[in-house]
């Protein structure tokens, strides 16, 4: 694996790759990494010359700055696995290779209404940090196709909107969410869970299943799945920022009807974490 922490060298570096023919797939990522990054790498090897990943903890799109300031970070261990899993290139760079000419001042995306929704209106200014960052990794990048994870599933709609925005050629694969034995959605954020926390967290999965269970036989009341998911992660001693059912395509809240995803932000003590679960059987998971 080689390790760029010039954007200007990696740029360089990946002309001559396909000039020479190869393909460039992407894998952005903040680090902390594990089972469910890994598997984005994987699919992207399938098909790219040249798999790139990224590790970069972006300031611009923490809205909460101890949320920042306690991200995890375990590069040692995260170039280790990109070892192991093929990884042809590191992208590693500081903040200042990021954003030369500072975080202060960077462009405004227009994301309409995605921006108000959800992930959106708990977190703001997080989407528009999201496109800043993505914006600078793919014109360093180019890449021909962008992995990223369904777990994020609002994140994969705004950066498909700013590919679009930017006119960009660049395929976006919206890949499976990678969970653990019990259910959990992988994530960086797991590991600042108490083994008390790490216990009770699997109740968001739970949670969704009970909605997709409830969605699939014909739902008495919506009102009636979220209050009992609402019940599920009180008693797990979640805080709950939102439990909603949306159109897969939109957003926008439903009450029936097809192509609808259930979406789950919550709080335990102070880590949120976001879970989802398209409502379809052709979907159905363990
Ligand atoms: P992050 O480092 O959390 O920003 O994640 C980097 C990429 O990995 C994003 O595209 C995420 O959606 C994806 N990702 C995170 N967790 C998982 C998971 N459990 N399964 C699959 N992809 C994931």
């Amino acid at each position: 694996m080689i390790l760029f922490k010039r954007a200007g060298d990696l740029t360089r570096w990946l002309d001559q790759q396909r000039l020479s023919g190869k393909s460039i797939g992407f894998v952005p990522t903040l680090g902390a990494l594990h089972a469910g990054h890994i598997s984005l790498i994987a699919i992207s090897k399938k098909s790219a010359g040249v798999t790139v990943c990224s590790i970069f903890v972006n300031p611009t799109q923490f809205n909460d700055p101890r949320d920042f300031q306690k991200y995890p970070i375990t590069l040692e261990k995260d170039i280790a696995l990109l070892e192991q899993s093929g990884t042809d290139v590191l992208f590693l760079p500081e903040v200042t290779e990021v954003y030369p000419d500072g975080t202060s001042g960077l462009e405004h995306y227009d994301l309409g209404r995605i921006e108000t929704l959800l992930e959106g209106r708990y977190r703001p200014g997080h989407f528009q940090g999201v496109c800043q960052v993505m914006r600078r990794l793919l014109d360093v990048v180019r890449p021909d196709d962008l992995f990223m994870g369904r777990k994020d599933y609002q994140q994969c709609m705004v950066v498909q909107r700013l590919l679009e925005l930017r006119d960009m050629p660049t395929r976006l694969h919206r890949c499976p969410i990678l969970r653990e034995q019990d259910g959990l959605a992988m994530s960086s954020r797991n590991m600042r869970l108490t083994p008390e926390q790490r216990q009770k967290a699997p109740a968001i999965y739970k949670a969704l299943l009970a909605i997709r269970t409830g969605w699939l036989m014909g739902h008495p009341s919506k009102t009636g799945l979220i209050a009992t998911a609402m019940k599920t992660l009180e008693q797990a001693d979640f805080r709950v920022d939102y439990i909603e059912i949306a159109d897969h395509k939109t957003l926008e809240p439903i009450d029936g009807g097809p192509g609808a995803v259930a979406l789950i932000a919550a709080f335990l003590g102070e880590v949120r974490l976001i879970d989802n679960m398209v409502l379809e059987m052709h979907s159905y998971e363990k």
